[in-house]
This record gives C-alpha cells, sequence and structure tokens, in this order.
C-alpha cells in the first residue's frame, strides 16, 4: 500500500518535473522576445495586478505606477495599481517583461 510520505514524495517529484518544464517553456518564450533602442515597453493595463516587479528592476526609472477604482465593490480598498511605461526613458532592454508574473508586458516597435 503507498504510505504517506511516498504520496509526498512523489508529490514533490511531480511539482520539480513541472516547474522544470514550464521554466524551460518560458526561456524559450524569452529568448524569442525583441529588444533594445527601437522597441519600447508596452504594458498591457488589463493583464497588470499592480505588483511593483517591473518598477523594482528597470533600472532607467522608465515605469511609474498609477491608481486606478476597484473593478469589485466586494474589495474593501479604494484604488488599484497598473503600471505605466515612461516611453522616453525605456530603454528597450526587457528586463521588466521578464519579471512580471502576468505576462502584463510586452516589447512593441518605437
Ligand atoms: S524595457 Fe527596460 S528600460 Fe524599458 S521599461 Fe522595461 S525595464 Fe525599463
Ligand atoms: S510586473 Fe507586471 S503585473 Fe506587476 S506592476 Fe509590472 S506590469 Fe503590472
Amino acid at each position: 500500500m503507498t504510505s504517506t510520505d511516498d504520496l509526498k514524495k512523489r508529490r514533490e517529484k511531480e511539482a520539480l518535473r513541472i516547474r522544470t518544464f514550464l521554466n524551460r517553456q518560458r526561456s524559450v518564450q524569452h529568448s524569442s522576445l525583441k529588444g533594445g533602442e527601437n522597441t519600447v515597453a508596452f504594458v498591457e493595463e488589463r493583464l497588470c495586478i499592480g505588483c511593483d516587479q517591473c518598477d523594482i528592476v528597470c533600472d532607467d526609472n522608465a515605469i511609474e505606477l498609477y491608481k486606478v477604482p476597484m473593478l469589485s465593490p466586494l474589495m474593501n480598498v479604494e484604488s488599484n495599481r497598473k503600471a505605466k511605461i515612461i516611453r522616453d526613458a525605456c530603454t528597450g532592454c526587457r528586463l521588466c517583461v521578464l519579471a512580471c508574473p502576468t505576462d502584463a508586458i510586452s516589447m512593441i516597435d518605437r
């Protein structure tokens, strides 16, 4: 009979396999990202959760967070935050794209 310990080990092994697979997929996706001075980052507001990760990694002060009203009246907070790219300051380095947990940022032509 399978013991709880066996199940736990199998679960950890499976979690590691999935994480490795997702990381590999992500690195393939990122290696095909365009970047450089002729590109600029773009935030899709709908996907942004205001987590601030992009702002933390951006060395060029090219990202600002602004407040928007919450969509759901069930949440007892007045506002949510969204990221905005300051186009002139953006160098096209792509760091923010790599940092964003929700894939809200993409690189577009200038
Ligand atoms: S691409 Fe680089 S410079 Fe531009 S906003 Fe993202 S992190 Fe900042
Ligand atoms: S990292 Fe992504 S989700 Fe977080 S604030 Fe920046 S754009 Fe929004």
